[in-house]
């Protein structure tokens, strides 16, 4: 794999990204939301991330402005680039389906809120967050910059740090001994069994 070719499988996984969220970002702003628990840190990383995984590789990729933190190039890392790519988008398409109205892209709950605990749910706690970091470690594979490659996982670790621990107090508030039980039988980010 060249590096021109990796540059443009980088573009069609973010393509894939918006085309799969577009629909349940439409059907998410139809449901009610009854308790928000948004804050400006929140805010303030999700811009990062859309900084660190879209703003930054786009830049360095039309532009080269980052070319000095360039390291040398090789076709297995292209490839393994491309299989995280494609596990990042099956993860993060499954994630979208089971987690379905439940789904918001900040910390809320919905009208009729359910505990999802099926599907990609029923041994990981945050598989859309196991999918972010796979998109950020498939930027690192497939962009070889010191910089414009490692920005997308430094703002999910912004992202995921910050947030975890409250989403899950969260749906604790909400759901009590159901989600503590859940918790007991499910892993944060890879499966338990
Ligand atoms: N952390 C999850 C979901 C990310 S979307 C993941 O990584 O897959 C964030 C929203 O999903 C939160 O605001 C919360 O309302 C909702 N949520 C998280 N886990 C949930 C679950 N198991 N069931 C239902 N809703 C959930």
């Amino acid at each position: 794999m060249t590096e021109d070719f990796a540059a443009v499988l980088w573009a069609l996984g973010m393509g894939a990204w918006l085309i799969i969220r577009q629909p349940y970002r439409v059907k998410a702003r139809k449901t009610k939301v009854v308790n928000d628990r948004r804050s400006l840190l929140e805010r303030t990383t999700l811009g990062l991330c859309i900084v660190g995984l879209v703003a930054i590789p786009a830049l360095h990729l039309l532009t080269g402005v980052f070319s000095f933190a360039n390291y040398g190039w090789s076709p297995v890392q292209g490839w393994l680039g491309a299989a995280v790519m494609i596990s990042f988008l099956v993860l993060f398409y499954l994630s979208h389906k089971h987690l379905a109205r439940n789904w918001s892209v900040t910390l809320e709950i919905r009208q009729d809120h359910k505990l999802v605990d099926h599907g990609v749910y029923s041994r990981i706690r945050h598989p859309m967050y196991t999918s972010f970091w796979l998109w950020g470690l498939s930027q690192a594979l497939l962009i070889p910059n010191w910089i414009a490659g490692f920005a997308g996982l430094a703002s999910v670790a912004l992202l995921y740090f910050s947030r975890v621990t409250k989403e899950e107090a969260m749906m604790r508030a909400q759901f009590g001994a159901d989600y503590d039980a859940y918790c007991a039988r499910t892993g944060r980010l890879v499966p338990r069994f």
